[in-house]
């Protein structure tokens, strides 16, 4: 079904907000499923919300919204985006609360990885890549955490040699999220040794599933195996592939962390959709239900503890907006998403305990036991990913130290030395 709605133009030749929003109110409930109508094993919550059917409902969805004319809200139209501001994807987000939305392609491929593209690819890969994930038809992924180079980036060790028209990659990237469903990685490599170390790099756009590519998945605590362990052996990746320049792979990563930070912490412009419960701790309705399942609505210690999570919310919000518009008018530097991505490691992790305390031993109950609150449980036990996916909240303090406050910078021995002459290894 197609809205009937026809597109308004303001004064700069695009559709108004207004316009906008008035069309997706007619599109997304003509088709669009309400969360509430959608079967348990769908909800999109969970653990098991990253396995290959939630990967393969997302990828119908995105195309379905594609095909209504509401993909890509914010990415230009020559890529296959709709080239309109972060006012009109507001608008078609707050249509769309309560109905299913392809949440799982928010983070990265539409937040951190098309973004990164955009900024750093080059034309060919802008129109390849943009286009077919905008279209549902290409989920990106993440390479950059390397089992002995995590927070510590620029130290990676997967190395990429040349061989005429093509690199030949060996090594070892991890906690990819949902690399098994992805197509495409933007993934970061070391092209040379004698160079200090944020010299040597380069990024690549590689395809996921090829030959010397080992995909392994990684049991969370939680039951969930969204992350993944990758082994590269002898990976053939051609010359095009290379994002931005040979040697020039830290100057994408920091723009891919720029964009990773908005992103965590709540303020990109390309997230499409309402944040999940899971992704930014529970909402305050979650906790109030959860009050009053566990018989705790009257409880003053209950009700102080619900409305520290109200406070928490709305600072967020706040915090977001102020960054976002501080960073666009340069008012701020483009480092300060660490402010909101730290704001949102804290938040979220605090709301998850609040949401324990709430539910007391029940949070380790199943239906039949009583109130059905396995969920607070579960996501207590994986709060601490707030505080480390999208780079840790600690390495976010130093951000905020070194770059938005001006403290000296942190001592490093390994800073202009030839990378090959660094003591490396625990
Ligand atoms: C939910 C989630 C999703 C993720 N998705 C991806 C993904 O898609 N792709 C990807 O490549 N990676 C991903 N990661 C990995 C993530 O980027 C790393 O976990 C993070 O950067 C920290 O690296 P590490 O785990 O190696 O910890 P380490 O770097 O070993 O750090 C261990 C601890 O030491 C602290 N520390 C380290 N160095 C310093 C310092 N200089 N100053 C102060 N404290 C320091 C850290 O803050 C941390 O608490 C994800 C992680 C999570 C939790």
């Amino acid at each position: 079904m197609t809205a009937t709605t026809t597109a308004a133009p303001d004064v700069t030749g695009r559709e108004s907000v207004e316009s906008f929003r008035l069309r997706a109110r007619e599109w997304i409930p003509a088709n669009l499923r309400r969360l509430a109508d959608l079967p348990a094993e769908e909800e999109g919550t969970g653990p098991m919300a990253h396995d290959e059917a939630a990967w393969q409902r997302a990828r119908a969805l995105q195309r379905k919204i594609y095909e209504g004319g509401f993909a890509g809200i914010c990415y230009p139209r020559e890529y296959g985006g709709l080239g309109l501001t972060p006012e009109h994807q507001r608008a078609f987000n707050e249509e769309a609360a309560g109905y299913e939305m392809p949440m799982l392609l928010n983070v990265p491929t539409f937040t951190i990885c098309g973004p990164t593209i955009l900024d750093m690819g080059s034309e060919e890969q802008k129109r390849e890549h943009l286009a077919a994930a905008i279209r549902g038809d290409e989920v990106l992924v993440q390479f950059l955490s390397e089992p002995d180079s995590g927070s510590d980036l620029a130290g990676a060790t997967t190395r990429a040699e040349r061989d005429g028209d093509v690199f030949i990659l060996n090594g070892s990237k991890t906690w990819s999220s949902g690399a098994y469903a992805a197509d495409y990685a933007l993934c970061l490599a070391r092209t040379d040794w004698d160079a200090p170390k944020h010299r040597g790099l380069t990024m690549f756009l590689m395809k996921v599933h090829q030959p010397g590519v080992h995909v392994e998945r990684i049991k969370q605590v939680n039951g969930g195996d969204e992350f993944c362990q990758e082994f590269f052996d002898d990976v053939v990746v051609p010359a095009s592939a290379v994002v931005g320049e040979v040697g020039g792979g830290w100057a994408v990563a920091s723009r891919q962390l720029f964009h990773e930070r908005n992103a965590v912490g709540g303020g990109s412009p390309y997230f499409s959709g309402v944040r999940t419960a899971r992704s930014r701790g529970p909402q305050v309705d979650t906790l109030i239900d959860l009050a009053n399942r566990t018989g705790r609505a009257d409880d003053p210690y209950a009700r102080e503890l619900i409305a520290e999570a109200h406070a928490l919310g709305v600072i967020h919000r706040h915090l977001v907006e102020r960054v976002a518009s501080g960073t666009r008018t340069e008012k701020m530097p483009p480092t300060a998403g660490s402010l909101i991505r730290l704001f949102h490691g804290e938040s979220a992790t605090r709301q998850a305990e609040i949401a324990l305390e709430l539910a007391g031993p029940t949070a380790a109950m199943s239906a039949s036991d009583g109130p059905d609150t396995r969920e607070v449980g579960v996501s207590y036990l994986f709060r601490q990913a707030a505080q480390l996916g999208g780079g840790s909240t600690e390495m976010a303090r130093n951000i905020i130290s070194e770059r938005i406050l001006g403290m000296p910078r942190e001592h490093a021995t390994d800073r202009d030395v030839p990378f090959n002459q660094v003591r490396r290894g625990r």
